[in-house]
């Protein structure tokens, strides 16, 4: 521990929720490791440093001086994926060398290395050759679902993509298990920057003193071996994070989280359906009415999570017929946002009707919940793959064949007919998940190999 004192590692999240969670979790990992923690992030969708008192925050300023950040402008509210990237880059990439190179010249501490978001590691790697850090990268995504990206220029040059219709249900046997229709690509205007995107991804981790994945060996061993076969980097899967980190969780909860803790605490155990397609997806309005009579006609109790902006054209919940929400009394709950750890963790919980956003993959995995899976975007169709066909711990329910008659019956297969199997494998992963983070295991190990890992770096400020 004496080794790691004054020692800061500097960290830079993408500012997206299911980026921003784990990466603010692995520095509480690294926090209570001893080191201490520098992070710097975009003035757009920041955490609250008020949550996280150990750790330094530093806003990079963005490039469009005097004005307001073109992330937060209503334009960037209605682009792409890559389009949003892209508009990242051109903001904070001169600001983001300035800022590193500012902060590793700063106080008498000193910094050994910098762990950045895969999808910031070309930016990254300049910046820190530039001011002689080591560097490290944070995938947030499953290692198969990473292998899957890397592979979409190879995947393009064999004709597999763009997606042709008639081919979706085609075996991949280059990222076996997975179809066409799984494979993690986005909608776009700009498909050509997409595979930029992934070659620039690949190359910034490859460059990488070492790759740090929010999963665990036991979970995602083929996907791993595949990765060490094609990457010459150190790798260290320590996941998963948010168990390992739970003793600085912020303690603030709102109105809302007692009173959502209160509706769980008044069902039967294992008896409700928790509802979230994380924190960025969004559906249209006919969709959002088949999920209301879907998950209505279930007669089951649901815990339904509708972000404001979740349903495309409207505030919140205005496109419900009118009394819907009075007419399901006390048998659902909708709410804006819940703290998913503790519903996931609540004995009520029976099931999570997911999009398959790796974080809630991995929190649901360790609780033991099996999974509706609906996954919307790039990664979440690879997660939903090994969800269902690889663990075996949740079953399908497509996006294009979501009826209130298609929802009704994925609930009651996941909660009766396919429920006892199903619940048996989610009890053995659980298991498995607890057993990686003792002594021996295999997170327990890597997390004590990455320690050594970053002691031994020898990084050197030029700018000082
Ligand atoms: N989350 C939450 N409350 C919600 C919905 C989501 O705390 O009501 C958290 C969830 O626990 C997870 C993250 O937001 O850590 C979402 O990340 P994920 O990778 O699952 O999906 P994304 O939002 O990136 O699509």
């Amino acid at each position: 521990m004496e080794e790691r004192k004054g020692r800061k590692i500097i960290m830079f999240p993408l500012p997206f929720q299911g980026h921003l969670n784990p990466m603010i979790q692995l520095a509480r990992i690294f926090h209570n490791l001893g080191f201490s923690i520098t992070i710097l992030h975009t003035s757009f969708n920041f955490p609250d440093p008020s949550h996280y008192p150990p750790f330094t925050f530093r806003t990079i300023p963005h490039n469009n001086e005097g004005g307001e950040d073109p992330l937060t402008q209503p334009e960037a509210s209605s682009m792409d994926l890559v389009a949003f990237i892209r508009l990242l880059r051109q903001t904070y990439e001169d600001p983001f060398r300035r800022s590193l190179a500012g902060e590793v010249g700063k106080g008498d501490t000193s910094s050994c290395c910098l762990v950045s978001d895969v999808v910031w590691a070309k930016h990254a790697e300049f910046a820190a050759e530039e001011v002689g850090i080591d560097r490290m990268v944070l995938i947030t995504n499953s290692v198969a679902s990473f292998c899957a990206f890397a592979a979409l220029p190879l995947l393009r040059d064999k004709d597999y993509l763009p997606i042709q219709d008639y081919r979706l249900d085609e075996l991949v046997t280059e990222v076996s298990p997975l179809k066409v229709k799984d494979l993690p690509v986005m909608e776009t205007s700009e498909p050509k920057e997409l595979y930029q995107i992934a070659s620039d991804m690949v190359k910034g981790a490859n460059s990488s003193s070492g790759v740090i994945w929010n999963t665990f060996e036991d979970l995602e061993k083929l996907p791993l071996m595949d990765f060490s076969s094609k990457f010459q980097v150190p790798i260290f899967p320590i996941g998963p994070f948010h168990k390992q980190s739970d003793n600085l969780l912020p303690t603030t909860k709102n109105k809302e989280d007692y009173e959502t803790t209160d509706w769980l605490n008044k069902q039967e155990p294992q008896s409700v359906v928790y509802v979230s397609f994380g924190s960025l997806a969004d559906i249209e309005e006919k969709e959002f009415l088949e999920i209301a009579w879907g998950l209505r006609n279930s007669e089951r109790p649901f815990l339904w999570v509708v972000r404001p902006g979740f349903v495309q054209g409207t505030e919140w919940l205005e496109a419900l017929p009118s009394g819907f929400v009075e007419n399901m009394g006390h048998k659902g709950k909708i709410v804006k946002w819940v703290n998913q750890l503790e519903v996931l963790a609540h004995p009520a919980v029976g099931a999570f009707w997911t999009h398959c956003g790796w974080n809630s993959t991995i929190e649901s995995i360790c609780e033991g919940v099996p999974m509706i899976c609906t996954p919307c975007f790039t990664d979440q169709r690879v997660n939903s793959r090994y969800i269902v066909d690889v663990w075996r711990i949740g079953i399908e329910l497509e996006r294009s064949k979501m009826d209130k008659r298609e929802i009704e019956k994925a609930i009651s297969s996941v909660m009766v007919e396919e429920g006892d199997g199903i619940r048996e494998m989610c009890l053995e992963l659980k298991e498995r998940a607890d057993v990686c983070l003792d002594k021996d295991g295999s997170s327990f190990k890597n997390l004590e190999n990455l320690v050594s890992h970053i002691l031994s770096f020898n990084s050197y400020a030029k700018i000082t």
